[in-house]
């Protein structure tokens, strides 16, 4: 096996403990850096006895000096509300951590992958969304600085590329979920899934007709590291997500069923900027990797059910 040094920023967070994991089970040197911001050590603690797995506790904002031969570039908080809570942070951990992480491919010559969004494409107009559509963006709301710093980054990576031939791999992740979301994330399927195993009411913000496509973990984890793989030429973009797509109140409905809970549904003011739809055109990503998202919602959610159960029993 062609054996890597792997560099994965915000390696600590949910999708960056489950992207080192299978880069180290590959059989890759795996160097993990997260400042911690919404990522933990209990995350990754399962990883320290493997002797080819590093930990650096450092702020991409900052410039980093390692050698490495690949970045995953997935350092960035990504719930709304971990987002919004210090917007110019953000900002500048999108833009200037993108600046820091080319930077260092440039010099070591390393192939680096960026974790875009389907918040690339905004409030969409077109349903669902193919790579080639260039999005309904607000540039001034409380979603810009996670959405306009990830199309920012997006540039970046593509001027990189064109003019100092940087190797780049960029992937628009749409809706992920999965074991090691944070409880306190915010986001719609931790939110519900601790309300309804804590009888507590489920939130649903809006009047619950608005949809998103909820990928698992796992197929996700498969997506990146597989375009990872292949050739230079392909930089992407490419979409990344579960073509189902279901309303909220729908998938309230299937976790109040998996759960037993006696939980009531409880209605909350759609937050500003909330995009009405998101479903993701993989044609492009089934094209090129023969890729498809294959765990259905209920398996993947009856997985995650049984994560935070758990976890909330410890
Ligand atoms: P997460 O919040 O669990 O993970 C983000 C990680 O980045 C955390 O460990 C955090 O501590 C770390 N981090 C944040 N700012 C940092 C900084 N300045 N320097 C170093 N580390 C920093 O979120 P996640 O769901 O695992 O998301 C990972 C990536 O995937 C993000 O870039 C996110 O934008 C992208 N993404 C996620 C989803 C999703 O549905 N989960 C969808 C689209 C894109
Ligand atoms: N949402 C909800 N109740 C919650 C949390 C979220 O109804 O407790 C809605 C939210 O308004 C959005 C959708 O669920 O329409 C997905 O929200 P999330 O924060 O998970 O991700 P987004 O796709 O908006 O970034």
């Amino acid at each position: 096996m062609d054996r890597k040094r792997i560099l994965v920023t915000g390696g600590a967070g949910f999708i960056g403990s489950h992207l080192c994991e299978k880069l180290l089970d590959q059989g890759h040197d795996v160097l993990c850096v997260d400042s911690y911001f919404t990522g933990t050590r209990q995350n990754i603690a399962h990883l320290f006895d493997n002797g080819r797995f590093e930990v650096i506790r450092h702020d991409i904002t900052k410039e980093l000096f390692v050698e490495t031969d690949e970045i995953y570039n997935l350092a960035c908080p990504a719930s709304p509300v971990h987002y919004q809570y210090n917007p110019i942070k953000t900002i500048k951990t999108s833009v200037m951590g993108a600046i820091h992480m080319l930077g260092l491919a440039k010099r070591v010559k390393a192939k680096i992958l960026q974790a875009s969004t389907s918040e690339v494409y905004g409030d969409p107009q077109v349903n669902p969304q193919p790579e080639a559509y260039w999005g309904n963006v607000n540039p001034i709301g409380p979603r810009s600085c996670y959405d306009e710093g990830k199309r920012c980054a997006e540039t970046l990576f593509f001027d990189y590329h064109r003019q100092n031939r940087v190797r780049i791999k960029v992937v628009r992740i749409f809706n992920t979920y999965g074991p090691r979301m944070q409880i306190d994330d915010g986001r719609v399927v931790s939110n519900f899934i601790t309300q309804a195993l804590n009888n507590r009411d489920i939130t649903i913000y809006g009047d619950g007709t608005q949809t998103r496509s909820f990928q698992y973990i796992d197929d996700l984890i498969e997506g990146m590291t597989g375009f990872m793989n292949t050739p230079d030429q392909l930089t992407g973009p490419i979409n990344l997500g579960n073509e189902k797509e279901f309303t909220i109140m729908e998938l309230a409905t299937m976790v109040l069923e998996l759960t037993n809970s006696k939980s009531k549904i409880v209605y909350k003011p759609l937050p500003e900027n909330d995009p009405l739809q998101r479903r993701p055109d993989t044609s492009l990503a089934s094209e090129l990797l023969g890729w498809k998202a294959s765990v259905g919602l209920k398996e993947g959610l009856l997985k995650t059910i049984s994560y935070f159960d758990a976890l909330l029993r410890a």
